[in-house]
């Protein structure tokens, strides 16, 4: 028979296996991979065990645990689709001239996102941006989502008062593209599930979504509706915890009323600094340009461990964002005297003092190594003078600390072949390695992608869910280009498949 999306099949056939400290007996050679009700029930030499049921031909390639995105906006990243890129913006007035040229969504607003311009040489501006766009309300999302540049249409309509630049930043922003986000689901579905099909092409099995939303509903909607290409762990923002708590949500129960448990309760989700694309991460020295500027903490410790201590009593882990070192250091107290568990989020820049606690309090770093490559030049430039250690990854991981990788998408493109081949070449666009001594293996990188981290190797063994991949290189022995260009022939979810290449 021919296997397409949706069918189960009952044997992988003619596969390698890959992965470090394997306790398989079958180093290089070629093994079947026979499933049975959504699990791995055994491996062996290819043809040693009869094919039974529908056999799937890997022909050789390489099966490898299938691939989780720990960070991931959806709504966010399927509406990228509709919204004029801005990443190559090289200043204020270039990206002003894309914004007059994007299409007027159906709403009557254009919306672009992606711009960086921490570095232009030129600074955003309300008659700049009027100029350009006029009475057609128009909004600019910072690629670090952190900011947002609005013309005098759009901070009417949103009833912001004009303050010459347009620029709103953090809460205001976040405020913008939660209005931004909050489409009608006939629109959003449709986006979301085609996103997932794009991601389950790329190997991907699970992400965790931190959309600033409600998002149990959204999900039991979406599930009844036929979504099944991934699995969700979605979070919950604080002003969303009593409700949560309330209805007796616990981390890892599935989402109610919903057609599969695919989809589960995740963490809180709590943002305690800026980023470093709108220079608000909070940071032990002060940014570049003159005044005392070091960024901002936005929750207050009591705040954040009276949010904690609440979560963890009801069963509830934490991810609490923090981007510069004062934040991470700011996060770790907080982990520590709540006895919360979870993630950090970003960890973009942690002092070394503290790059031990991670593992000592049995904390992940959920980091997005795609993120080095995208600021390496603003880093370079806005934290030359940070004494703590950017992207410390090698160092994190040297340290027995569980990295779980993400993309933060829309911020870097769901993919996590683009965070393995920035994490292990710390390059990509042919430049010299940035900060090379922070990359790290493979196995590591690879075993990060996967659901439990990088402190669980990325192995199959008999037993396991059937959660696979089958890729046509082994991600273990491929350059950079080769794991960015990674061919994924298929992906296996509960034994059932997502994906066929
Ligand atoms: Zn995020």
């Amino acid at each position: 028979m021919t296997l397409g999306r949706g069918d189960t099949p009952d044997v992988i056939a003619n596969a390698r296996l890959t992965g470090s400290d394997r306790t398989d007996p079958f180093g290089s050679d070629i093994v079947d991979v026979h499933l049975a009700d959504g699990l791995v029930v055994d491996i062996a030499p290819a043809g040693g065990l009869a094919r039974r049921g529908a056999v799937l031909d890997a022909a050789g390639g390489f099966v490898i645990p299938g691939l989780w995105d720990h960070h991931v906006h959806v709504v966010q990243w399927a509406l990228v689709a509709q919204r004029a890129p801005l990443g190559h913006a090289t200043s204020a007035a270039h990206a002003a001239s894309l914004m007059a040229a994007a299409p007027v969504l159906p709403d009557g607003r254009r919306v672009g996102t992606g711009f960086r311009d921490a570095l232009w040489a030129d600074r955003p501006s309300l008659p700049l941006i009027d100029a350009a766009t006029g009475e057609i309300p128009t909004y600019l999302i910072n690629a670090d989502v952190h900011s947002v540049w609005l013309n005098s249409a759009a901070l009417r309509r949103e009833g912001f008062a004009p303050d010459g630049v347009g620029l709103l930043r953090e809460e205001p922003a976040f405020e913008i593209s939660r209005r931004l986000n909050d489409v009608a689901p006939e629109v959003a579905d449709p986006l979301v599930a085609h996103m997932a099909q794009e991601a389950a092409a790329r190997g991907v099995v699970g992400i965790v979504d931190l959309d600033m939303a409600w998002n149990e509903e959204a999900w039991a909607r979406r599930l009844s509706a036929g979504f099944d290409a991934l699995r969700v762990s979605f979070g919950i923002y604080p002003e969303f915890l009593d409700r949560a708590i309330a209805e007796g949500l616990q981390t890892g129960d599935a989402a109610r009323g919903a057609a599969s448990d695919l989809v589960r309760v995740g963490p809180l989700k709590v943002i305690t600094d800026g980023s470093l694309g709108t220079r608000t991460a909070a940071c032990s020295h002060a940014y570049p340009g003159g005044a005392d500027d070091h960024g901002v903490i936005t929750v207050d410790t009591p705040t954040l461990v009276e949010l904690m201590t609440r979560a963890t009593a009801a069963g509830i882990s934490s991810a609490i964002h923090a981007i510069g070192d004062v934040a991470n250091t700011h996060a770790l107290d907080a982990f520590s005297v709540t006895g919360a568990w979870g993630t950090v989020e970003h960890a973009q820049l942690v002092a070394h003092a503290d790059i031990p606690r991670f593992a000592r309090l049995g904390i992940g770093a959920s980091v997005q190594p795609e993120h080095a490559l995208d600021d390496r030049d603003m880093t370079d430039a806005l934290w030359a003078d940070q004494t703590a250690q950017p992207y410390p990854l090698r160092a994190l991981a040297d340290s027995g600390a569980t990295l779980l990788f993400g993309s933060d998408a829309p911020v870097s493109p769901l993919d996590p072949w683009r965070a393995i081949a920035a994490a292990v070449f710390r390059t990509r666009d042919g430049r010299e390695p940035w900060q090379g001594h922070q990359s790290i293996d493979a196995a590591t990188a690879l075993a990060a992608s996967t659901r439990n981290g990088s402190t669980a190797p990325a192995r199959i063994e008999p037993g396991d869910v059937a959660d696979l991949a089958i890729c046509e290189r082994d991600p273990l022995t491929a350059d950079e280009g080769g794991l960015r260009s990674m061919a994924v022939a298929a992906t296996v979810l509960g034994g059932r498949l997502t994906h066929l290449g």
